[in-house]
C-alpha cells in the first residue's frame, strides 16, 4: 500500500469511528479514545531530483560551493545531514574564520568573504585591519555571529536557486551514463538524485568513501573540541567561547560521533561542578579537526605548503600556520614572511575519479600541510573553486580535471575570488 493510500485509509477510519459514535447518540468528549489503524512506516523513494550539481555537506566549504554553482547557472541541490548550514563554523561553534589576509593584504575573497563580511556588518561587528600584519595570526580572524551566519547562508542559497535537503545523507551512489544516481535517506524520507557532478564537502570525504576511492587517515588524529561558556553570558559575534579537548574524537560514524559528544558534555559537566559556575552556552556537538582526507591526483606536502609553492593548477590561496593539535596542546608554526601557500585543483580530485570533486578539510594533503589548509577561509576558497569546476564540467559534459584552468580562473574572478599567486 502506498503512503498516500494508507493515510487516506487512516483518515477514513478515524472519520468513520467518530461518525459512528456520534450517530449512535454517544457523548463524544475530548478524552474520546479511538483506535489508530496500523500504518506501514517503511520509507519509499518519495522525492526525486534531476540536477547538474549535487553538493553533499552544507558546512564551511559546502555552502560556498553550492552558492557558487547556483550563481553560475547550475541546477544545484545541497544535502546536509544536520539541521542548519555552516557545519563547524556554526554547529561546531568555531565562528571565528581565518585567515583571509596575509602579510598586509587580502589573499582570499569571493563568496566566503561576502558571507562573512555581511554577517559581521549586519551584526555591527568589527573588522581587523588587513593592511597590518598582526603579532599573533589569530588576531586577524573575524568574529561572526554563528546564528546569523547560518540564516544568511540559507538566504544566499535561496537567492542562488539552490535547493536544500536537511536531515539527509547519501546511502548509495551509482555511476550512470551522464553522471550519478545518488540515493539519500532522511527520517521519513528517501530521495533519489540524478546529477552530473558531485561536490563532496562532508569534512571526511564520505561520498568518496562510499565510492571506494582511496582516503588517508592517521592512526592518531588531532583532538576534537567541545565549545561552551561558563559564568558570563556568551556574546555571539564578539568573542570566542571556551573549549575542552575531546581526545580520540572520531566523526566517521554516528556511533563514534555519539561517543565524542557524550565525552565532551561529561567533561564540561565535571568542570561546571568543580568551578561552581552557571553554564551559559553550549554548542550542540563536538567540533572535529581531523578525519579522512582524500588521496587526490596530487597530495599537498608540508614542504609545498611552507614554501608557498604556486602550483601550475592552483585554484586558490591558503594561509595559516602549521597548526597541529596533540595531547600536549598546540604550538602553531608560523609561515616565513611573504609565504602564501596555494591549493591545486588536483588536490580536490579523488585519484582516478571522474565527475566528483571535494572541498574543505578533506583536501588531499599530508597531515602537517592539512593542519594549516583546514582553516575556514581556505575551505571557503576551495568550496568556491569546486563550485566553479563542477559547474563548468556539468555544462560542457566533461569532468572537473579536464575543465580548462583559464575557464575556472575566469569564472572565479567574475565571482569575486582572488586568484592564486595574484594577491
Ligand atoms: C575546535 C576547532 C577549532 C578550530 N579553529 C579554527 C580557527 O580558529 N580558525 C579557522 O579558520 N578554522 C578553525 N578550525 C578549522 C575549521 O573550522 C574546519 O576545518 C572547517 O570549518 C572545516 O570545513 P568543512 O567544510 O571541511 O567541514 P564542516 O564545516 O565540518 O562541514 C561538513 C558538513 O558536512 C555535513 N556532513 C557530514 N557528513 C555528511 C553526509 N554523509 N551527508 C550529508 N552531510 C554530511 C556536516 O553535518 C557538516 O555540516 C577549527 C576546527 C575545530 C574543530
Amino acid at each position: 500500500m502506498s503512503e498516500k493510500d494508507s493515510k487516506t485509509d487512516r483518515r477514513d477510519f478515524l472519520q468513520n469511528s467518530f461518525l459512528g459514535a456520534a450517530g449512535a447518540g454517544l457523548a463524544v468528549a475530548s478524552t474520546t479514545h479511538v483506535a489508530i489503524a496500523e500504518e506501514k512506516t517503511t520509507p519509499k523513494t518519495d522525492h526525486t531530483n534531476e540536477v547538474d550539481v549535487l553538493v553533499v555537506g552544507g558546512g564551511t566549504a559546502g555552502v560556498i560551493a553550492a552558492i557558487q554553482a547556483g550563481r553560475a547557472g547550475a541546477k544545484t541541490l545541497l544535502v546536509e545531514r544536520g539541521s542548519q548550514l555552516g557545519g563547524t563554523t556554526t554547529t561546531g561553534g568555531v565562528a571565528f574564520p581565518g585567515l583571509f589576509d596575509a602579510w598586509g593584504k587580502q589573499v582570499i575573497a569571493g563568496i566566503g568573504w561576502e558571507l562573512v563580511k555581511e554577517s559581521v556588518e549586519m551584526d555591527g561587528g568589527d573588522f581587523p585591519d588587513f593592511a597590518k600584519v598582526p603579532q599573533r595570526h589569530w588576531h586577524n580572524q573575524l568574529y561572526t555571529n554563528q546564528f546569523l551566519y547560518a540564516i544568511l547562508a540559507e538566504e544566499k542559497c535561496e537567492q542562488a536557486g539552490v535547493s536544500i535537503a536537511y536531515y539527509e545523507f547519501p546511502r548509495s551512489v551509482a555511476k550512470t551514463e551522464t553522471g550519478w544516481e545518488v540515493d539519500c535517506v532522511g527520517f521519513g524520507t528517501t530521495r533519489r538524485v540524478h546529477c552530473k557532478q558531485i561536490i563532496d564537502c562532508t569534512g571526511g570525504a564520505e561520498v568518496v568513501g562510499l565510492l571506494g576511492f582511496p582516503r588517508l587517515r592517521e592512526e592518531e588524529r588531532q583532538p576534537g573540541s567541545f565549545l561552551f561558556k561558563l559564568g558570563e553570558a556568551h556574546a555571539p559575534g564578539r568573542e570566542q567561547v571556551h573549549r575542552v579537548y575531546v581526545h580520540g574524537a572520531d566523526s566517521t560514524s554516528s556511533v563514534t560521533a555519539t561517543e565524542a559528544n557524550l565525552t565532551g558534555r561529561k567533561t564540561i559537566l565535571a568542570k561546571l561542578r568543580k568551578e561552581k559556575k552557571r553554564l551559559m552556552h553550549l554548542q550542540p556537538e563536538t567540533g572535529f579537526r581531523e578525519s579522512f582526507r582524500i588521496e587526490g591526483e596530487t597530495i599537498v606536502s608540508v614542504n609545498d605548503y611552507t614554501s608557498g609553492r604556486v602550483f601550475e593548477d592552483a585554484i586558490c590561496n591558503a594561509f595559516y600556520p602549521v597548526d597541529l593539535h596533540t595531547k600536549q596542546g598546540v604550538k602553531p608554526k608560523p609561515l616565513k614572511p611573504g609565504t602564501v601557500p596555494t591549493i591545486p585543483l588536483r588536490a580536490l580530485i579523488p585519484k582516478g575519479s571522474r565527475n566528483i570533486i571535494v572541498a574543505g578539510r578533506c583536501v588531499s594533503s599530508d597531515r602537517l600541510a592539512n593542519s594549516g589548509l583546514r582553516v575556514q577561509a581556505s575551505c571557503m576558497a576551495m568550496g568556491q573553486a569546486a563550485g566553479v569546476a563542477a559547474t563548468l564540467a556539468a555544462q560542457s559534459g566533461t569532468t572537473p580535471l579536464e575543465v580548462p584552468l583559464e575557464g575556472i580562473h575566469r569564472l572565479l574572478a567574475e565571482h569575486g575570488a582572488i586568484l592564486p599567486g595574484k594577491a
